[in-house]
């Protein structure tokens, strides 16, 4: 059955899949939803003796239904190929009682490559079946890891050009390294005085721009996002937890049918969202469990069902979760309202406006399926050092938050369900909070040699993605304020 896509924030005008990639956010500024969640038309017992690739295509051809085959599965081959360092694409691996499902093994070492290195292809495949004769500009704003993953995914990629905002002062020395060492001429990454929202709203604002998507076209070129708000990176990453569940039975671990929880280290809720798509598509999973750091906006909404941003925005060790405004929840608000656009519009006028909302005690009722809670930074650092300590297993600070929780969890509900902890990003890529963790101590020592101690340390050799930062020379040195991001654009398009 076809899956058309329709705003949250309007009713009426589905598009087609490829369409709702290619534009990204709907015109209204809402975000794109299936009409339905398909059901798995695979038994899980099927998939249990699929690859990575051919779990992908059953997923997401569920989804994207006006893919032929041949597209769909020649965007899947180019995504998941030696990019990645493990041909299981993403491992799980078993620590402590709980099962880590390793999302941080391609180019850059961040789960944002599971979606970001297929993103390019299905999008370069959308442009091609709508006959779009303009450049793609891709217009990301990141918390650190969505913007190289983007970066990687598409420089050099043919009519596409993309620009990246990071705050300037709010991402690891390692994740900046990446990005501003980015090579080929289609790339320009920019530093905001700001945090990561005001990149976000500045971003948002841009794209809902109508006077700009004119000129734009004028000139030839039109925005796409490859944000986690659009539905092409929402869609690859439901294939992870469909994936997980089937490497369990097929690795003996679970029964068939047999419930799992899944534990995802929440920022923008992209990650969780697709778990909670995955269940909705037939995948047993119980709980799922929503880690927040001590931007905790998540866990007191999902505590009190008011969602307030109204607070101070904390730098912490997990600068990829440092987020107030989490920007897919919007998917599960609109559709615990009952798919109802009018009455989303109005909650995120409210967020908008005085920087809350309240959801009804109906709504509210349907949010049983999930558990939230979070970690202080202390706690972040005793996890990884006791982890580390138990079985010799490094996680990363991210990964780290979500293991507290899951600890916090179990302790709150004695629930003793086998566990699928999404581990986000590899610890080389924080390494000096890893570090620091580990030895319970500051550390004076420079990035680099930090790395290689943890390479010692955690028995792993030292991830490509970092070899090649560096002595990689810096390409990108802007910086702007938060309200030129748009005169920035305009000049690199040469506007
Ligand atoms: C982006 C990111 C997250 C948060 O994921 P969301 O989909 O934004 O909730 C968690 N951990 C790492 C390492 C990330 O890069």
């Amino acid at each position: 059955m076809e899956v058309l896509y329709n705003s949250t924030r309007k009713s009426g005008n589905p598009v087609k899949a490829s369409t709702a990639i290619l534009k990204g956010l709907s015109d209204d500024g809402g975000l794109f939803v299936p009409d339905h969640i398909p059901a798995l038309d695979k038994s899980l017992a099927e998939l249990s003796k699929m690859s990575y690739k051919e779990v992908a295509y059953e997923v997401m051809k569920l989804f994207l239904t006006d893919f032929t085959e041949e597209e769909l599965k020649n965007c899947i081959e180019r995504a998941y190929d030696s990019k990645f360092d493990t041909e299981v694409i993403a491992p799980l691996v078993e620590a402590k009682g709980a099962y880590y499902l390793e999302l941080f093994h391609g180019a850059t070492i961040a789960f944002k490559d599971m979606a970001l290195s297929i993103l390019p292809h299905l999008l370069i495949t959308s442009a091609k079946k709508n006959n779009i004769k303009n450049e793609i500009v891709i217009l990301t704003a990141t918390s650190g890891d969505t913007g190289k993953a983007a970066l990687a995914g598409f420089a050099g990629v043919e009519g596409t050009r993309i620009i990246v905002f990071y705050p300037k002062n709010g991402v690891s020395p390692i994740q900046e390294k990446q990005m501003v060492t980015q090579k080929e001429s289609n790339t320009l990454v920019v530093g905001i005085h700001g945090n990561f929202d005001d990149a976000q709203t500045g971003v948002k604002k841009i794209f809902s721009d109508k006077e700009l998507a004119k000129e734009m076209d004028e000139k030839g070129f039109q925005f796409s996002s490859a944000n986690s708000i659009n539905i092409g990176r929402l869609v690859p990453q439901i294939v992870y937890y469909v994936y997980s569940y089937a490497k369990l039975l097929s690795e003996e671990k679970i029964q068939d049918g047999e419930s799992i929880n899944v534990v995802v280290p929440t920022g923008n809720f992209g990650n969780i969202l697709a778990a909670f798509y995955a269940k909705n598509m037939g995948v047993p999973i119980a709980k799922l469990i929503c880690a927040s750091n001590d931007n905790k906006v998540l866990y007191d909404f999902f505590s009190t069902g008011t969602y307030d941003r109204n607070r101070e925005f904390m730098l912490t060790s997990s600068p990829s979760m440092d987020i107030l405004i989490s920007s897919n929840l919007e998917r599960l608000i609109y559709r615990i309202a009952g798919n109802d656009a009018e009455k989303n519009a109005e909650l995120m006028a409210a967020l908008n406006g005085n920087g809350k909302y309240e959801i009804t005690e109906d709504m509210k009722e349907q949010l049983q399926d999930f558990y939230g809670n979070y970690a202080t930074e202390a706690e972040t650092a005793e996890t990884i050092h006791a982890l580390y300590e138990n079985c010799g297993y490094v996680i990363d600070t991210h990964t780290a938050v979500a293991a507290t929780v899951y600890e916090k969890y179990v302790k709150d509900t004695k629930d003793e369900t086998k566990t699928v902890i999404a581990s986000t990003a590899s610890p080389f890529k924080f390494t000096r909070s890893v570090m620091e963790a580990l030895l319970q101590s500051e550390s004076a020592k420079g990035d680099f040699e930090l790395v290689d101690e943890l390479s010692k340390i955690a028995n792993v050799t030292v991830p490509n993605a970092i070899e090649e930062i560096r002595t990689a020379p810096i390409v990108h040195d802007n910086v702007c304020e938060v309200n030129e991001m748009q005169s920035v654009v305009r000049n690199f398009l040469g506007m």
